[in-house]
């Protein structure tokens, strides 16, 4: 059978499990998985590399027009983003990183060059994108969004065990800290701060295993789907 393709826009608060689900919904329904963040991430890492100051607009023009940024599926399935051609997949996770992206994401130029590059990435459609304005700005016109939000120590809890899972040990209290802080930043920039679209569907998952929150969209996803089939038909 040949599904309709859609496009699915995850957007929320840090920390939620956007990622997760995201991913998850992809592969069950065939979709490609585009992480924004991790866009937002290997500038800010490059932006560090190169001590690119934030105040200084040809510095940032100068440094985005060296930055490409590109996703790969490696051999065990799962999806690594590529920093000029070197994959970036860990460094954009640490705490250096996490520490610098909100405020590096909040710089208009930056959205500007990002956003053009997601609209492009999801031009043929049948794609899960997460982020932080998937829904508002990048595809307002998307099939399904949906906006997470979930109790924040539950939040830091579950940060701090994906940390520990591959090793790293991160205080708790400095996983709450970073998590507070980007969201103050990502709900009160100026350039498309993070906020729930009107149609979005909202997903509080504090109580609901990852497994839950997948089933949810997927079933979500597949009536749009058939939605869709039925008012083309
Ligand atoms: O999704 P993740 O937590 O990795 O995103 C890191 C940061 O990137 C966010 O805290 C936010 O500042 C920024 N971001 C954004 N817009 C997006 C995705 C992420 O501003 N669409």
């Amino acid at each position: 059978m040949n599904l309709s393709k859609i496009v699915i826009a995850i957007d929320g608060y840090s920390a939620c499990g956007k990622s997760t689900t995201a991913k998850e919904v992809a592969k069950i329904l065939g979709y490609r998985y585009i992480d924004s963040g991790a866009m937002y991430r290997a500038v800010t890492l490059y932006f560090l590399d190169h001590h690119v100051a934030l105040t200084n607009p040809k510095e940032i023009h100068r440094a985005l027009q060296q930055i490409n940024i590109s996703f790969k599926i490696n051999a065990k399935g799962i999806t690594e983003t590529f920093l000029n051609g070197l994959s970036v997949e860990e460094e954009i996770r640490q705490m250096r990183v996490s520490e610098q992206v909100s405020p590096v994401s909040a710089i208009k130029e930056v959205r500007e060059a990002m956003v053009a590059q997601q609209r492009k990435l999801g031009k043929e459609r049948g794609i899960v994108m997460d982020g932080r304005d998937i829904g508002t700005v990048v595809f307002p016109q998307a099939e399904l969004k949906l906006f997470m939000t979930a109790d924040m120590m539950v939040r830091a809890f579950r940060r701090q065990r994906e940390w520990l899972d591959q090793d790293r040990l991160v205080d708790l209290d400095d996983v709450v800290e970073n998590i507070k802080k980007r969201d103050l930043i990502d709900t009160t920039r100026a350039e498309s701060p993070l906020r729930q679209a009107e149609d979005a569907v909202v997903i509080d998952t504090t109580h609901i295993t990852i497994d839950e929150q997948v089933d949810e969209v997927v079933r979500m996803a597949f009536s749009k789907i058939v939605s869709m089939r039925k008012t083309t038909r």
